[in-house]
């Protein structure tokens, strides 16, 4: 039997579905060159796929035909050689539809193998992020900005073609970076982004990741019903009703936070979480009404917390709350879990007001979102600048 290499690439439903089904092809045609053959196929994007969502594209290649067909008669890879994270908050954990729970960024990695992200955070941040791994297995991050497209749209910012570098400096038995540039002119007609792959390749290194590095929570899973649990027909169980809430310093009861899905969070769709200034809320109720997901949860005084477990960071609640600065959509990294806000602010007023300066300190600019044409050519000599 010959050897079988599996390569999936974690992503953001519709914001980065060309980009992962670009790099799954890309892949398989510079094995192809090389005489192995192989397949590319998508996963767990719903129809239409939402926004945010954590998706996966696979890509399974062989030496020999034979090995490829006992690849393609497994559902999906159970282990990989190369995993791409092409958004680097998704190293918090992947939640998606196709399971219950969330899944580490690093679970499919074959000991010793290779995630590569798109970052322009250094290892030392990134590490604590991913969840620990009982394998040590290699981190490679690829320089730059996460890659946000629409639907319709396509950032051409080199993303694709430099982790297609980076994919034949960490598993060269996989394709060389001769067969993998050829590809790029092929599929792209550029010698340009031939040109991006060979210094993505050059320049990319690798830092070993031990079991005692990495975040040592254990990710939320649940239990599945066996088949005779089940119920007959299909049951779709409501929402439980809610509860109050407790202030953290009084003990008073009161406001109402809503029941919520137990079973998916939905918090890993999230790139940016908003961030709420307590001190010039005017209590107006417009981001509690028009929150998408019904987010919010009142508090005994009033006021409007952000449940983090649930926010997706859709951004609506910036975007209609009247108050300036009041509320801040900022990215996801910055964070190490999803307490309240309120609760703090309630505890240590002034401490939190220095944190939430620090928070919105380098708000980026709004990291998807199509709004004209134009646009991601206007953006690209930024991004190149970042890439170095
Ligand atoms: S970003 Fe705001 S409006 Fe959107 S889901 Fe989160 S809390 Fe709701
Ligand atoms: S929209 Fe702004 S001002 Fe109004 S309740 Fe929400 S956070 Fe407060």
């Amino acid at each position: 039997m010959g050897r079988l290499f599996a390569v999936e690439i974690v992503y953001r439903g519709i914001f980065q579905k060309k980009l992962a089904a670009n790099l799954s092809r890309a892949i398989v045609l510079a094995a192809h060159r090389e005489g192995k053959p192989g397949i590319s196929f998508g996963r767990y994007g719903d129809s239409p796929e939402r926004n945010g969502i954590p998706a996966k594209y696979f890509a399974i290649v062989a030496t020999d035909e034979l090995t490829l067909e006992e690849g393609k008669a497994k559902y999906e890879p159970k282990e990989v050689d190369v995993s791409i994270c092409v958004d680097d908050t998704l190293f918090k954990g992947v939640e998606s539809w196709a399971w219950y729970g969330l899944q580490p960024i690093n679970k499919l990695l074959k000991p010793g193998g290779t995630l590569i992200v798109t970052s322009l955070k250094e290892p030392e941040e990134l590490i604590p992020m991913a969840h620990r791994k009982e394998t040590p297995f290699q981190l490679a991050i690829v320089k730059g900005s996460t890659s946000f497209s629409g639907l319709w749209v396509y950032k051409d910012d080199h993303t694709d073609v430099r982790i297609l570098g980076a994919i034949a400096k960490v598993l060269p038995e996989l394709f060389s970076l001769a067969s993998v540039q050829q590809v790029i002119r092929d599929e792209w007609k550029t010698e340009l982004k031939a040109t991006s792959a060979q210094r993505s390749f050059e320049r990319l290194q690798t830092v070993t990741v031990t079991p005692d590095q990495g975040n040592p929570v254990e990710p939320y899973k649940f239990e599945m019903p066996n088949w005779m649990e089940m119920r007959e027909g299909i049951a779709i169980p409501g929402i439980p009703l809610g509860g109050k809430m407790k202030d953290p310093v009084t003990g008073e009861e009161g406001g109402w936070k809503p029941g919520r899905n137990a079973v998916f969070k939905k918090w890993a769709t999230r790139t940016m979480r908003p961030v709420v200034d307590f001190e010039t809320c005017i209590k107006c109720t417009l981001c509690w009404l028009q929150c998408p997901d019904s987010c919010f949860d009142v508090t005994p005084d009033g006021f409007y917390d952000a449940n983090l477990e649930a926010c997706c960071g859709c951004g609506v609640c910036e975007a209609v709350c009247p108050v300036a600065g009041c509320v801040t959509m900022v990215n996801e990294v910055q964070f190490k879990d999803n307490a309240s806000q309120w609760e703090e602010w309630r505890k240590d007023k002034s401490g939190y007001q220095v944190h939430l300066a620090a928070w919105i300190k380098d708000r980026p600019q709004r990291s998807h979102g199509f709004h004209h044409r134009g646009q991601y050519q206007e953006e690209l000599p930024a991004e190149f600048a970042r890439q170095g």
